[in-house]
């Protein structure tokens, strides 16, 4: 296993499609791997692999049981409700946006072995699903979101949003 480097936006690896993956070998699961292993340093909800650089349909989610989900040529099948809240993405550090997503989905995918199997995520799960499944079409978050908000902004709106439901 090795700690990859997360590709920052400029990069152009991340605003392309990536290609389905059709080996199940120990490539793959070297790769699945460090995703993983970046992810858990990076401290993040999820993580694609073309953000450390392989144009690849492979994903790390992180559900709701705190569980790293390897999800390889996922694919949405259904989705449900609507959600807005603040999204943000290791490739786009200190940067938060309002996007909104599905409050429900559903995704097949094959897992490491290229087993298919499904997946159900909601709230902040499925958000991550959403999102993580863009970085396979090479778009980022940034694109449906109408303004940016930094690290500094992103605390004071929470500040505020606290403060009015203690009220
Ligand atoms: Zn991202």
């Amino acid at each position: 296993m090795a700690l990859r480097t997360i590709l920052t936006d400029s990069d152009p690896a991340l605003h392309k499609v990536c290609r389905p993956v059709t080996q199940f070998d120990q490539r793959l699961w070297d790769l699945m791997d460090d995703l993983k292993e970046t992810l858990a340093d990076a401290n993040g909800a999820g993580l694609a692999a073309p953000q450390i650089g392989i144009l690849r349909r492979a994903v790390v989610v992180v559900d709701a049981q705190d569980r790293m989900l390897e999800l390889i040529n996922p694919e949405l099948i259904a989705q449900e409700g609507e959600q807005e809240g603040f999204e943000g993405c290791l490739s786009v550090p200190g940067r938060w946006g309002v996007v909104k997503r599905p409050s429900r989905v559903k995704v097949r995918a094959q897992d490491r072995n290229g087993i298919f199997f499904e997946a159900e995520g909601e709230g902040i799960v499925a958000r991550c699903f959403c999102h993580e499944m863009e970085h396979l079409d090479g778009h980022l978050f940034t694109e449906h979101a109408d303004r940016l908000y930094t690290n500094e902004e992103l605390d004071k709106l929470m500040e505020q949003q606290e403060n009015k439901g203690a009220r």
